[in-house]
């Protein structure tokens, strides 16, 4: 387990060179290789249990609801009424869980490629994967790029929630993936994906989103702090095929009884605003 030394897990990786997260193990409860990547569960000392894939932390108890209420809460409330929504990847549930607190959603549909991720989660992270028990959950293992192949007009919203662009989810940060989804949509469809960080990744961010504005009107980059992903920070690439989309102004807003209901921990209508404003050395690049 040569992440793991003295006690503390080290998340090292080309990917972030020069610098990694470390979290303290208390025990680790799971270490295995699925058909498709090394998978590792332990409890932390202070961040809860910690999911990770080929040696990258996925996420932790502690922190994730700051990750899965904006990947979801973004566009969601940037749709008039979503009813069918798609998630690929996302296997330990986090994100069906925050887009069952839209009452409008009439089904999920999720593509995962590792059953193993679902399997461990629901033993593991109870507190993510409690939506797959909804009737409203149809999930499917498959890689989410030949699923969307399968799938035209059909989904208002689609969240990829994904790795990180080496190993299986590598493809999902490809332009011929966004064309696909873009011919997944509805009309006036709504696409929010993993958006890596700009700290780390500008020239990828800059890249993606150079083609997702040759193929959507309105496209936009947000993001939201979380101390367990690398730098802190994560963001996310919004494309709409509706013009009139205006992704720093969410059009659906919860009343102040459906907030309390969803109990977000995160998620607000000011953090919603300000989720799109970048630091000047992003805003620049992404404008060059
Ligand atoms: N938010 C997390 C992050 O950035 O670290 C991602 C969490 S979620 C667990 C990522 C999921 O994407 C994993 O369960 C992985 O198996 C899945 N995945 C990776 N490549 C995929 C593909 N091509 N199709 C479908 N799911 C994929």
């Amino acid at each position: 387990m040569d992440h793991i030394r003295n006690g503390w897990f080290s998340e090292i990786k080309p990917l972030w060179p020069g610098q990694c997260m470390s979290l303290e193990v208390e025990e680790v409860l799971l270490h295995e290789k699925s058909k498709y990547q090394d998978v590792l569960v332990f409890k932390s000392k202070t961040y809860g249990n910690v999911l990770v894939l080929d040696g990258v932390i996925q996420c932790t108890e502690r922190d994730e609801f700051s990750y899965q209420e904006m990947i979801v809460h973004l566009p969601l409330n940037s749709h008039p009424n979503p009813k069918k929504v798609l998630v690929i990847g996302g296997g330990d549930g986090g994100v069906i869980r925050e887009i069952l607190k839209h009452d409008c959603v009439e089904s999920i549909t999720q593509c995962e490629i590792d059953e193993k991720v679902i399997e461990v989660s629901k033993v593991y992270f109870p507190n993510m994967s409690c939506g797959y028990n909804s009737p409203k959950v149809y999930t499917y293992v498959g890689d989410g790029f030949e699923f969307m192949k399968k799938n035209k007009n059909t989904f208002d919203v689609i969240i990829t929630d994904s790795s990180d662009p080496d190993g299986p989810a590598e493809v999902l940060f490809q332009e011929d993936y966004y064309i696909l989804m873009k011919d997944a949509l509805r009309e006036g469809g709504i696409v929010c994906t993993q958006g890596e960080c700009i700290w780390l990744h500008l020239d990828l961010i800059k890249k993606m989103h150079m083609f997702c504005r040759s193929l959507f009107p309105v496209v936009d980059y947000g993001y939201c702090t979380i101390p367990t992903y690398p730098s802190g920070q994560i963001g996310f690439m919004m494309c709409s095929k509706n013009s009139e989309t205006n992704f720093q102004n969410p059009v659906r807003k919860w009343s102040e009884e459906e907030k309390l209901k969803n109990n977000l921990k995160y998620y607000n209508e000011a953090v919603h605003n300000a989720a799109f404003v970048l630091p000047e050395f992003a805003k620049k690049k992404l404008k060059e």
